[in-house]
């Protein structure tokens, strides 16, 4: 089936189209600054490998629609004839809250539903509303589908999603850890499984999905037992921009100490620390790992390998912490913008682990930069297989769409 993948944020609109049984993309793009001056999109062709970047002016997330649906269809960079080839929508949304555990079909109850999840992740889901109804007009006959990051998750214990707070919290705010790139982590563990000689009932699986954002997941038996994001996406490892799990006490503290608000706290703890509060000079592992292999002569050079250390710290730490909650270790797996394309880390990350019965093979690990399938990182004599296995959200948003219309 030949399914359209969104993705909205508040001003843009990133689209995927792609068949949801051979996996092929066949274009993709991205609609920037929707309601703004200098609006554009950028579409690519996949098949023929063309590209265009057409300003166009694009009111609300209705325009960005049929702006994409022009581009798909248009005689040259398009891949349909018509409109009509679109089978169905699927929507990536971040946050289902309490309310979505598993992918489900766009009707009006779910919209209504779709409103009280943003109590959890305002901004997303106000843009992801706008991105559903800018379908609605612009394809008013085409089916729709939402699939959440968070869902994937959802079958943690009590015990692993709930915080230490006052009963009460829980209960009156819905405050519990929910993770995130849900998507992601079951697309990645799922293809490890198949890697693996056994049932998926017997697979542990630990999955880092390291990126500007990251989070890392214990997946036993092809379900989530936990995950490192919480109640929202600034907890567990450090990130890009994110701090990631702090001492609680320490929110309080800084307040008084620089005399902050909450709105000024939450700000330095998600976009002024990780990698750039760390370093003092950039959020991109890149830029890091430049001036890393400079090496001492650079200025910047502690404070960057700093940063990159205390991220592999805590890789190490919630490995440890996940292998201990599933009593075993079939593999890990490393994927994202820095899990796929930083072999440094993944190797730093990985010496020293004999004993979870991890034999790393550097060689190998040095030759997977960027790569387009699973490329195993683990010597055939060790126990735990490491493996880097480029994410794709988009088909397994692709293929959800697909089996819930196609039932209908
Ligand atoms: P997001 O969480 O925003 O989706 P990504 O998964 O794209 O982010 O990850 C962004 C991070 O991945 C950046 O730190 C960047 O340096 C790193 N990264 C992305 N592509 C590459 C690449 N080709 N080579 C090295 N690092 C990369």
């Amino acid at each position: 089936m030949k399914i359209l993948v969104v993705n909205a944020g508040s001003s843009s609109l990133k689209y995927q189209f792609i068949d949801s049984v051979s996996g092929i993309a066949y274009a993709k793009g991205i609609c920037e600054r929707i309601g703004g001056q200098g609006s554009l999109i950028e579409h690519k062709q996949l098949v023929k490998g063309l590209k265009v970047k057409v300003e166009s002016p694009m009111k609300d997330h209705a325009d960005a629609m049929k702006l994409v649906v022009k581009h798909l269809t248009d005689a040259e960079v398009g891949c349909i004839s018509s409109m009509s080839e679109i089978e169905a929508i699927g929507h990536r949304v971040v946050h289902g809250g309490t309310y979505f555990s598993k992918s489900i079909l766009m009707t009006e109850d779910v919209l209504a539903k779709l409103e009280l999840c943003k109590d959890f992740a305002p901004l997303h889901t106000v843009a992801h509303i706008m991105g559903i109804k800018g379908c609605l007009e612009a394809m008013p006959d085409t089916p729709q589908v939402l699939v959440f990051d968070t869902a994937f998750h959802q079958t943690m214990a009590p015990e692993a999603y709930m915080y230490a707070l006052p009963y009460e919290y829980y209960e009156k705010y819905g405050i519990r850890r929910f993770g995130m790139h849900g998507t992601s982590h079951r697309y990645v563990s799922a293809e490890m499984a198949k890697l693996l000689n056994k049932p998926v009932e017997e697979t542990k699986i630990v999955t880092c999905h390291i990126g500007n954002g990251s989070s890392i997941s214990a997946v036993k038996g092809g379900k989530v037992v936990d995950t490192s994001m919480g109640f929202t996406p600034l907890a567990g490892i450090e990130m890009g921009t994110r701090c990631g799990d702090i001492d609680p006490a320490i929110v309080p503290f800084i307040m008084e100490k620089e005399n902050l608000s909450p709105a000024q706290v939450n700000d330095v703890m998600n976009k002024k620390s990780g990698f750039i509060g760390i370093s003092g000079f950039s959020s991109d592992s890149r830029d890091l790992e430049s001036v890393i292999e400079e090496g001492e002569s650079n200025p910047n050079f502690e404070r960057a390998n700093l940063a990159v250390n205390i991220l592999k710290h805590q890789i190490k730490k919630f490995i440890g912490a996940y292998t201990a909650a599933m009593n075993g270790l079939d593999a890990i797996v490393f994927t994202a913008g820095i899990g796929e394309n930083n072999p440094h880390l993944r190797e730093i990350v990985c010496e020293d682990m004999e004993f979870f019965g991890v034999e790393f093979d550097k060689a190998a690990n040095a030759a997977a930069n960027h790569p387009s399938e699973a490329v195993k990182l683990s010597k055939e004599t060790s126990k735990v297989a490491v493996y880097v296995i480029p994410t794709n959200e988009e088909l397994v948003i692709a293929q959800d769409t697909a089996a819930i219309v196609s039932a209908l």
